[in-house]
């Protein structure tokens, strides 16, 4: 098996582009498609703030070291969630390569942020673990951004995980959630910072390619919690399809990018937002006098169920 590029004995094939690539050529490719992510869905400006959250896992590392390598300096934050042995381990594994490649991490730990670790607030507020840290991590990296005067929020969301995002929001037609699915999501007045998906142009087996090409040691078990999950169904559902007829999964994402979004009425994305009347943060506007976020509301069931534990947070 020969590189495409550069006739090289190739290391890495990539069925969907009908192609090889030697580790050098694979290098190239994915920093085109992270640029050329970026260009289309215009994400990020010379002069951006960027602070990305770092997982410890292999997306949210690539993801980092490849905007290094395309001139585009970011800060990172790492959320520790305190899922037992996976969160310590994943933190080390994301202090570990910002000292190596000389970037700067933040980090939150939850517990002494908000009061609870991810499995204890998901039993506590009795809700899915997934749906408590999905909620966790959206609102603290929106408000860790805002505080620090970041520009730009990157997530390591790739090809697989927004396909499988989008393919279960249409089985439920939850069109609100289809309307508002994007590579990018402008920054709002009232307090969303602008968040954009850089990796919509690479698959997980390219970013888990990437790191163990690059030396990059990221987490490599899986999160014990996964099991509650259901994006893993669809994103099995659609590697089958993907096996069958390779390139699948992005004329499906990039089709719903270029022309099906428009077939759900922009109005869906035009929500009334107001600031949460405990932290200050964007949500949208409940028709009460006062309105509470979805991650205060979550966390206050929490902590009355854990009889009042944990610290208040204050509007920052
Ligand atoms: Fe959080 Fe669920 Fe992902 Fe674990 S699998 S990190 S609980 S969203
Ligand atoms: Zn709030």
């Amino acid at each position: 098996m020969k590189c495409r590029r550069c006739r090289a004995h190739a290391v890495i094939e990539l069925p969907r582009h009908n192609a090889a690539f030697c580790s050098d050529c694979f290098f190239l490719h994915c920093e085109r498609q992270v640029v050329k992510a970026i260009e289309d869905h215009e994400m990020i400006d010379g002069d951006d703030r960027v602070l990305i959250g770092i997982s410890g896992g292999k997306d949210s590392l690539a993801l980092w070291h490849i905007l290094k390598g395309v001139g585009i300096e970011a800060d990172g934050l790492y959320l520790n969630l305190g899922i037992g042995d996976y969160s310590v381990r994943s933190g080390e594994l994301a202090r570990k390569f910002a000292e190596a490649n000389g970037l700067e991490l933040k980090t939150v730990d939850l517990v002494d942020q908000v009061g609870f670790d991810i499995p204890g607030g998901a039993r506590s507020a009795r809700r899915p673990t997934c749906s408590v840290c999905g909620l966790s991590k959206r609102h603290l990296l929106n408000r860790e951004a805002r505080v620090g005067g970041y520009d730009i929020v990157a997530t390591g969301h790739n090809l697989d995980d927004e396909s499988a995002t989008l393919l279960g929001n249409l089985l439920h037609w939850q069109n609100e959630y289809v309307a508002r699915q994007a590579p990018t999501l402008p920054d709002d007045e009232a307090g969303f910072v602008k968040k954009v998906k850089p990796l919509v142009r690479l698959g997980e087996k390219e970013t888990a390619a990437y790191c163990v090409l690059r030396g990059i040691d990221y987490v490599v078990d899986e999160c014990p919690m996964v099991g509650g999950n259901t994006g893993l169904a669809y994103k099995e559902a659609l590697s089958v399809l993907e096996a069958t007829s390779p390139g699948t999964r992005q004329m499906f994402l990039y089709g719903f990018y270029e022309r099906g979004r428009d077939l759900f009425p922009p109005a869906m994305r035009d929500i009334e937002l107001v600031s949460c009347a405990e932290c200050g943060c964007p949500t949208p506007a409940s028709g009460d006098p006062v309105s509470y976020c979805a991650f205060c509301k979550m966390r206050r069931q929490a902590i009355r169920t854990q009889g009042g534990a944990g610290q208040e947070i204050r509007a920052r």
